[in-house]
């Protein structure tokens, strides 16, 4: 699967790499067994540029707690693991939001995902203006971007896993 791309509310692009696709569609629920699964999104500003690239996310982790429909993400190892690769990468890889799957085909946010969004984009300490959050459905995924400067949430960009696939 390679990367993928979208644009931003700014007009910029946000691509997603290679190696996070990769990481996230390991946790598709396409069985039942498969519980919901998050994680957050990491990476770049483009210097010159209004773009960004999602380099990394994390995967759950210890303490997460996880449901088949809901995921909960624990704050401290997800944050040990922002601030290892902020300082590995000398403060060029930040926080750029969340992502979380979701059993349902074309994925659609709970009101509480959009509350918990809402939340980060309000609490969370972030370089820039606006967060991303990433749902993980069975057979696309979907990007929101919320900006500090329009608080309501916007769709930017959805992708099918077998379109991408075809590439
Ligand atoms: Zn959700």
């Amino acid at each position: 699967m390679s990367s993928i791309v979208f644009t931003k509310i700014d007009g910029g692009k946000i691509k997603i790499s290679k190696k996070a696709l990769t990481s996230m569609k390991k946790f598709i629920q396409d069985n039942d067994c498969k519980k919901e699964a998050g994680g957050v999104l990491l990476g770049r500003y483009i210097l010159n540029s209004l773009d960004i690239i999602i380099d990394e996310i994390t995967i759950p982790m210890w303490g997460d707690r996880r449901k088949w429909f809901g995921f909960f993400r624990s704050r401290r190892p997800h944050q040990k693991v922002i601030d290892r690769l902020w300082k590995e990468s000398e403060g060029t890889i930040n926080y750029l939001g969340e992502w979380h799957t979701h059993p349902e085909n074309t994925p659609i946010p709970s009101d509480i995902d959009i509350r918990s969004w809402k939340h980060k984009l309000n609490h969370d300490v972030f370089d820039g203006d606006s967060l991303w959050f990433v749902i993980i459905g069975i057979k696309s995924l979907r990007i929101w971007e919320l900006s500090r400067n329009n608080l309501s949430y916007q769709l930017i960009g959805e992708s099918y896993y077998s379109e991408v696939e075809n590439v």
